[in-house]
């Protein structure tokens, strides 16, 4: 084994199922996060509470850990480049500036030769007006930075939906205006790049949203197997573009002929992927801890369909419900309040 402590800067789910991983192959993990018994607390060797860019905080992580490693993908680039300086970092520092900025993000991807939506930075009402002329009345304005379950974001669907005060309604900040993308269905693949450069994807899975948060995955994804395989290949692409090391995932738009579309890239364990820790012997957490600690990564395959759906809010009160079916994989995040939209488990039906 090349590390013994993995820390990991954030303290939410993602760190929690990472840590549970961690600890499954003899490694400690450190949670660095401000909140105090965070998810991911409750099941690391330790937390350093403190902000995330917090130099002290920073500086005692590298110290203490062999690689350090990120649950979240707005971990400040200058926090991790400051601790590059003196610990591994991975996934490196500038898959979190490409993917933390939507713009960079989608013109990174067409560098890559990955197709996305057509854009246009949007830094003033006129540059949205100019924007939405050229898409024809259509199109889907973002905030370029700090979105996530489709929060900050304006839907525009022809010539008559009037764009005034479409730019400052989004809080005068740079924005990104996406063509409008006709999708058939939303698919996701997570796949894994170790430091010695070998590749292993899973499945892709077909995701389902309500209220701009994911509630299903879906596997195996209803898809042409060209279209699987391209998934596969933009992945491979996109990782090795990066020099990546670690877990990422990636979302596609799949239009009716069958063609992809890259919405984003997360450079982390991701949502889509929590079907793999019943459907496959190595999930998706144990494969970033393999890649990130330098281990051999594990084989990706799934040895049955399955759908993961998410515990949102109230849905937690269904956990008993869940408990007495056959062939479903719970797993509660140690949240105690059920906010709405708030995240709190999932489970997985093998079918
Ligand atoms: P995002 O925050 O980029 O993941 O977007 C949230 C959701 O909005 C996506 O899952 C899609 O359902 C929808 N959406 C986002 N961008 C587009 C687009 N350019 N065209 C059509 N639908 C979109």
């Amino acid at each position: 084994m090349t590390a013994r402590t993995i820390g990991i800067i954030g303290g939410g789910q993602l760190g929690r199922m990472l840590a549970m991983a961690a600890a499954r192959l003899n490694f400690q993990t450190i949670i660095l996060e401000p909140q105090a018994d965070c998810p991911a607390a409750q099941v690391a060797n330790r937390q350093i509470i403190a902000a995330y860019d917090d130099p002290a905080a920073l500086a005692e992580l590298a110290s203490a850990c062999d690689v350090v490693t990120y649950e979240f993908e707005n971990v400040p680039v200058s926090a991790a480049e400051l601790l590059a300086r003196s610990v591994a970092v991975y996934p490196p520092p500038k898959a979190l500036e490409m993917a933390q900025d939507r713009l960079t993000e989608k013109q990174f991807l067409n560098e890559c030769g990955v197709p996305t939506a057509r854009f246009h930075a949007v830094d003033s009402q006129a540059d949205l007006d100019a924007g939405i002329a050229d898409f024809g009345g259509q199109g889907v304005l973002k905030t370029r930075r700090l979105g996530y379950d489709g929060k900050g974001q304006r839907v525009y669907r022809s010539l008559a939906d009037s764009t005034e005060g479409g730019y400052a309604a989004l809080g005068n900040v740079p924005l990104i205006l996406e063509s409008f993308v006709p999708f058939e269905r939303e698919i996701s693949i997570i796949a894994a790049r170790n430091p010695e450069g070998s590749i292993r994807s899973y499945d892709p899975a077909e995701n389902v949203h309500r209220a701009g948060i994911l509630h299903t995955s879906t596997l195996p994804a209803n898809l042409w197997p060209d279209t699987a395989a391209a998934a596969a290949s933009a992945a491979e692409t996109i990782l090795t573009a990066l020099d990546y090391v670690g877990v990422i995932g990636i979302e596609f738009f799949v239009l009716p002929d069958g063609g992809l579309i890259a919405n984003e890239m997360a450079p982390r364990v991701h949502n889509s992927g929590h079907w793999t820790e019943a459907a496959c012997v190595i999930s998706q957490f144990e494969q970033h801890i393999r890649a990130v600690a330098g281990l051999p990564l594990g084989n990706p395959a799934r040895h049955a369909a399955c759908v993961m759906q998410n515990l949102i809010g109230d849905d937690i009160h269904s956990v008993p419900d869940w408990l007495a079916r056959d062939n479903t994989l719970v797993h509660l995040y140690g949240k105690t309040e059920a906010r709405p939209g708030r995240k709190m488990g999932h489970v997985t039906t093998l079918l």
